[in-house]
């Protein structure tokens, strides 16, 4: 229904899917919601297809707008009130900790939820719950980078150099990253980078519309980026480009890297990744002779069983350039999800605390407890990374409930078959989503949520710039916010039952134990609040970051410990995050693919986004445009494979692992290795891509193994 009369209402924010975080406007008028541009730094003005549909949700005729519980007796999901969905979920939750103790309660997270709300998740599983078992999704996402990134500079911010910076370096190399598809309004710094005369390097096993723009592209075999790292530092240091200076006064470690790249000479490397020697020399010399250069790394490098040492590599090849700390220079990581970066700095992941604290520093855990009003020793020790998590529910070994926020692993998580089954033997699973997802629609309970422009919060974009999500509207009667929903249980969970009406209606008194009361839990702000003082003397402290503060700039940077001070839109150029404020040097060394191909299972197979349609496609499945630009999941061959298939384009193949399989049409491509398969991972059902990928994970970061396994290809 409209309402009439009403003045049009607009509001500043940004889009609600990847890491670009464009700024938009929104405006409302008669009911019918609109995106304009809006300048912004990132992205200008611009956005992607993606961003200009965002709205289409909003009003979808799909959305959840009341509780749904599972009927024991025909097994079916039926609307519910609130009073019931909690109740359940209280009762179920405390039947489970009761029986099997606290860690038999498990929390999973996502790489979208706002900053206030992966706190708030990160606080209620060891505050409310107690349990030890929270992790995220964005597991699955660049924390084979954050790792990285922590080992060699003390600290992880995806770019610690604002997006600007791509367009003044006169050489960029971008490895494993797509953004011409994943980040379209990205790609205007690309061009003014190559306009003043910059080359564009790209690394890619697939010629993706980024490579197009390239002046080089790499095409490795997936897996061997290590080895090509380790060839152009080889070259780096034959040819003499290594900044002496640069790794004598602000790294140390480099000894043990020289000693291990001398062993990876270039035909050694081409042997192995298939990249002509000429190419790599060709990108070593680019990258060792320009006055500005930028090494970028994606999924594609870090989605390895060696994820983190494939990073590693390129890192050390920076180092030794010299890059990291000067204008227009370094390396970064192209975050991938809404909140790619702060959804990692405020404790949603096993092994943190907020601050980017580690959970088992005692120092850390007695500031986070003082902040939340509890004993230190009461605070649950480290869980474990999420597709360990995933694998253990339901076992013996794992807990038996699991609340899902923000997430959709059934698509989403690697050997998929096996976690949807893992879902499937839980005692209680209980999703929040404002669309019945796949994950969802195997919920006991699945609870409504707010959307991205019906609340008030905060989200971390992958330059580690802090921006404003603005509310434009209340959410439609029925649906709750994520802050909500977690205070509402934490209520419940401490004994107090309120009324069944949302928080935000409810006075807002803290409770006789010291704790936040219901409607304080939920308010975005007063949580944002408590977070600034939780982080403060971290690794990403927000202490001195306010609402009123971002509201007053373009954003600011973490971090920022002081109200007064300055923010840090560039990292690195003094000292690094190290005790001695030295970057260490790491030797790294190729191995090979956790499985590698085989008689039975020929070809390689590598997963990734295509331009229209974002992570599990759970939103974007539904946006009718973005449905008819990428209506369905595809296999890419290349014409020779498919000749020696018997496949025609068009037709439906399937993908066979050793762990199950999925279906698609061919699409034929003479821009992909004739020995290697792709397909996007946005679709469930049986164009699952996540059907056949490998559940190996990388030791340090605990990242699955997306980007490459062994598969074979049949006439479906
Ligand atoms: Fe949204 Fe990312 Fe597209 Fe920008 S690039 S409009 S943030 S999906």
């Amino acid at each position: 229904a409209t309402r009439p009369g009403r003045e049009p209402r607009e509001v500043a924010t940004h889009c609600p899917y990847c890491a670009l975080q464009c700024g938009m406007v929104l405006r409302e008028e008669d009911d019918a919601v609109s995106v304009l541009p809006r300048q912004f730094p990132t992205n200008r003005g611009g956005l992607c297809q993606k961003g200009w549909t965002a709205p289409e949700l909003l009003s979808h005729p799909e959305r959840l707008t009341s509780p749904l519980l599972r009927d024991p007796a025909t097994g079916e999901l039926r609307p519910a009130t609130w009073e019931a969905a909690l109740d359940r979920i209280t009762t179920g939750l405390r039947d489970v900790q009761e029986q099997h103790g606290r860690d038999a309660v498990a929390v999973f997270g996502g790489g979208g939820l706002t900053n206030e709300k992966a706190y708030a998740l990160g606080r209620f599983a060891r505050v409310a719950l107690r349990t030890r078992h929270i992790d995220y999704n964005g597991r699955f996402c660049m924390s084979s980078a954050a790792a990285a990134g922590m080992r060699a500079f003390g600290m992880d911010r995806g770019l610690p150099f604002p997006l600007s910076d791509l367009g003044r370096a006169d050489t960029l190399l971008l490895v494993g990253a797509n953004p011409a598809e994943t980040m379209p309004p990205l790609v205007r710094w690309l061009t003014e980078h190559r306009e003043r005369g910059g080359k564009l390097i790209v690394i890619d096993p697939r010629v993706t519309a980024t490579a197009r723009q390239a002046d080089l592209h790499l095409q490795p075999l997936p897996g061997t980026d290590l080895a090509v790292a380790n060839a152009l530092l080889h070259i780096a240091l034959t040819e003499g480009y290594v900044d002496g200076d640069y790794v004598a006064t602000r790294t140390t470690g480099f000894t043990a890297v020289r000693r291990t790249v001398a062993g990876w000479w270039p035909a050694r490397a081409e042997a192995l990744s298939g990249v002509p020697v000429a190419d790599l020399e060709e990108t070593a010399r680019a990258l060792g002779t320009a006055a500005r250069a930028i090494i970028l790394t994606a999924r594609g490098a870090e989605q390895h069983a060696k994820g983190v040492d494939t990073v590693t590599g390129f890192v050390n090849l920076a180092l030794a350039l010299g890059l990291p700390g000067r204008p227009g220079s370094g390396y970064g990581c192209l975050t991938g999800q809404g909140n790619g970066q702060g959804g990692r700095e405020h404790g949603q992941k096993a092994d943190q605390l907020p601050g980017y604290r580690k959970i088992d520093d005692l120092e850390a855990r007695a500031h986070v407890a003082r902040v939340w009003g509890v004993p230190a020793d009461e605070l649950p020790g480290p869980g474990v990374p999420a597709y360990q998590l995933l694998d253990s529910l339901g076992t013996d070994q794992g807990p038996r409930a699991l609340l899902v926020f923000g997430s959709n692993p059934v698509v989403s998580a690697p050997r998929a078959a096996r976690v949807e089954g893992r879902l499937r033997d839980l005692d209680l699973l209980v999703v929040a989503d404002f669309l019945l997802s796949e994950t969802a629609a195997l919920a006991d309970v699945v609870l409504p949520t707010a959307q991205w422009a019906e609340e008030d919060g905060t989200m971390t974009n992958l330059e580690g710039r802090v921006l404003r999500r603005r509310a434009l509207r209340p959410p439609p009667a029925g649906v709750r916010t994520d802050l909500e929903i977690l205070a509402a249980l934490s209520a419940r969970l401490r004994g107090s039952t309120p009324a069944d009406r949302p928080a935000r209606e409810r006075p807002t008194d803290s409770t006789a134990d010291g704790q936040p009361s219901e409607a304080e839990a939920a308010d975005p702000c007063v949580v944002f609040a408590e977070l600034r003082r939780a982080s403060a003397g971290g690794i990403a402290d927000y202490a001195g970051i306010s609402w009123d503060r971002i509201d007053a700039a373009d954003g600011v940077f973490w971090p920022c410990p002081d109200d007064d001070g300055p923010d840090s839109p560039r990292l690195f150029t003094e000292r690094f995050a190290t005790a001695d404020g030295l970057a260490r040097f790491r030797p790294v060394e190729h191995r090979p693919a956790a499985e590698e191909v085989c008689a039975d299972y020929p070809l390689h197979f590598t997963t990734g986004r295509v331009l229209a349609q974002y992570q599990s496609g759970t939103q974007t499945r539904r946006v009718a445009a973005l449905r008819r630009a990428a209506p369905e999941a595809f296999v890419e061959l290349h014409p020779d494979l498919a000749e020696r298939l018997g496949v025609t384009d068009g037709e439906p193949v399937r993908v066979l692992s050793r762990r199950g399989e999925f279906q698609a049409p061919a699409r034929l491509s003479p821009g992909i290795r004739a020995d290697t398969v792709f397909a996007p991972f946005h679709w469930g059902g049986p164009a699952r891509a996540n059907s056949v990928t490998n559940d190996a994970v990388d030791p340090v970061s605990g990242m699955p193994e997306f980007k490459i396994c062994a598969v074979r290809v049949e006439r479906a």
